[in-house]
């Protein structure tokens, strides 16, 4: 469990509450989004909207 780096948007309430509803945790298995780009939640690198993990530290979304 790390420390939200991040405030909270509607979107990430919206979807922690989707993931407590089927029963995960709360943390972040999806993109960030920031400045139109995606943003690992991981490591916080930025991605174009094509990525589809991070080249990073190689995270990619649970979905
Ligand atoms: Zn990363």
């Amino acid at each position: 469990m790390t420390c939200m780096a991040s405030a909270p948007s509607d979107t990430d309430e919206l979807f922690d509450q989707f993931l407590t509803d089927r029963g995960h945790e709360t943390e972040p298995q999806r993109w960030d989004q920031s400045y139109n780009k995606k943003q690992c939640p991981d490591c916080g690198g930025l991605h174009d909207d094509a990525a589809t993990e991070c080249s990073v530290c190689g995270w990619y979304p649970d979905a």
